[in-house]
C-alpha cells in the first residue's frame, strides 16, 4: 500500500523550543542575569561561517548575547587554548562553543577537553558525554536531543520500539543511541563495518540516518510505517542540499519523515540555545 508520510516539521518544533528559551532568558533578565554564549571560529571554512552566523542570529532572536571570537587560520594550539582558558574564567560567559572542524594542525580533542564542562553547551566534553552515558545530564547533546524533542512533539513513543541508528559519531550516533535507550527503545547501532545493513534498518520502527551520504537510505531498506529521521546534510550531484535518505521514495513508505532542509538542522540550534540557558541557570545556582 502506498502512503504519504507525515512531515516532521523541524522549523515548527524548533520555534516552540526557541519561544520557551526566550521566556527563560526574559525571566533571568528580571533577576538581573544575562545569558552569554562565546562562539569561537578558526579559519575561513565557508560551512563553519554559515553555521556560526546562524547560531549568532538565533542567539539574538532569543535575547542571548553572543560574543564571536574569529581567529586566523594560523592560530596556534596554545593561542586557542589560552583563549578558552580566559573564557572559562570569564564569569560573564555562560557557554563556550568552538566551531568544528578546526584547521589542520589543531587538536580537536584537546580543544574539547579544555572547555570547562559547566560551559560545554555542545555537550562534547568527556565529562558531559559520560553523564549522557549514565543517563543523568544537564546538557543535552544538541542534535540527538533535538530529535527526541521532535518525536515528543509528534507523540511518537520510543519505549519498546526497535530503533536503528546508522552512524556512531561522538556527536550524533552514539549519544542518539543513549537517548533512545534511556527512553526504553531497543537500540541497534550500525556503522561502516556492519554487514547486511538492510537487515537492521528494515526491522526499525524508528530509523535514524547519520551517515553523511546522499540517498544512502533507499525505500527497500525501510519498514512499512517506520518513522525516519534524516540527520545528514549533504549536497547532491546538482549541488542541492539533501540528507542521507531518498526522501521521495521513502516518504511513500514511512509514517513520519524529516525533510532536509527544515528537519533536524533547526533543532540542533534550538537545543544549543536551551543548553546555554541551562548553563546560565546552573552557574547562578538556579
Ligand atoms: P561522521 O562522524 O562522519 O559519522 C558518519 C557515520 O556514518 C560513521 O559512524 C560511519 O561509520 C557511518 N558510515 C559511513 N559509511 C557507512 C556505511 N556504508 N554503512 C553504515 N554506516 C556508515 O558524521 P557525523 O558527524 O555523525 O554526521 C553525520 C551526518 O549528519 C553528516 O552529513 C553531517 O553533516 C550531519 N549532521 C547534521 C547535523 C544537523 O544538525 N542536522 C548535526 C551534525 C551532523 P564508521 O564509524 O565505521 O566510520
Amino acid at each position: 500500500m502506498e502512503r504519504t508520510a507525515k512531515i516532521i516539521d523541524g522549523k515548527l518544533v524548533s520555534q516552540a523550543v526557541k519561544d520557551k528559551v526566550r521566556e527563560d532568558v526574559l525571566s533571568l533578565g528580571e533577576k538581573g542575569i544575562s545569558v552569554c554564549l562565546a562562539v569561537i571560529i578558526v579559519g575561513d571554512n565557508p560551512a563553519s561561517r554559515t553555521y556560526v552566523n546562524n547560531k549568532k542570529k538565533a542567539c539574538k532572536a532569543a535575547g542571548i548575547i553572543s560574543r564571536e571570537y574569529a581567529l586566523d587560520e594560523n592560530t596556534t594550539q596554545q593561542e586557542l587554548l589560552e583563549l578558552i582558558d580566559r573564557l572559562n574564567k570569564d564569569s560573564e560567559v555562560n557557554g563556550i562553543l568552538c566551531q568544528l572542524p578546526l584547521p589542520q594542525g589543531l587538536d580537536e580533542k584537546a580543544v574539547i577537553a579544555s572547555i570547562s564542562p559547566e560551559k560545554d553547551v555542545d555537550a562534547f566534553h568527556a565529562v558531559n558525554a559520560g553523564h549522557i552515558m549514565i543517563g543523568d545530564y544537564s546538557f543535552l547533546p544538541c542534535t540527538p536531543a533535538g530529535i527526541t524533542e521532535m518525536l515528543d512533539y509528534y507523540g511518537i513513543e520510543v519505549a519498546s520500539k526497535n530503533c536503528t541508528v546508522i552512524g556512531r559519531s561522538n556527536i550524533v550516533g552514539k549519544p542518539m543511541a543513549m537517548l533512545l535507550l534511556k527512553r526504553n527503545g531497543t537500540v541497534t547501532i550500525c556503522h561502516s563495518a556492519t554487514k547486511n545493513l538492510a537487515d537492521y534498518t528494515s526491522r526499525a520502527d524508528i530509523l535514524i540516518a547519520a551517515v553523511g551520504k546522499p540517498n544512502f537510505v533507499t525505500a527497500d531498506m525501510v519498514k512499512d510505517g517506520a518513522v525516519v529521521i534524516d540527520v545528514g546534510i549533504n549536497r547532491n550531484s546538482e549541488g542541492k542540499l539533501c540528507g542521507d535518505v531518498d526522501f521521495d521514495a521513502v516518504s511513500k513508505k514511512a509514517s513520519y519523515i524529516t525533510p532536509v532542509p527544515g528537519g533536524v538542522g533547526p533543532m540542533t540550534i534550538a537545543t544549543l540555545l536551551k543548553n546555554t540557558v541551562t548553563a546560565a541557570k546552573l552557574q547562578n545556582n538556579l
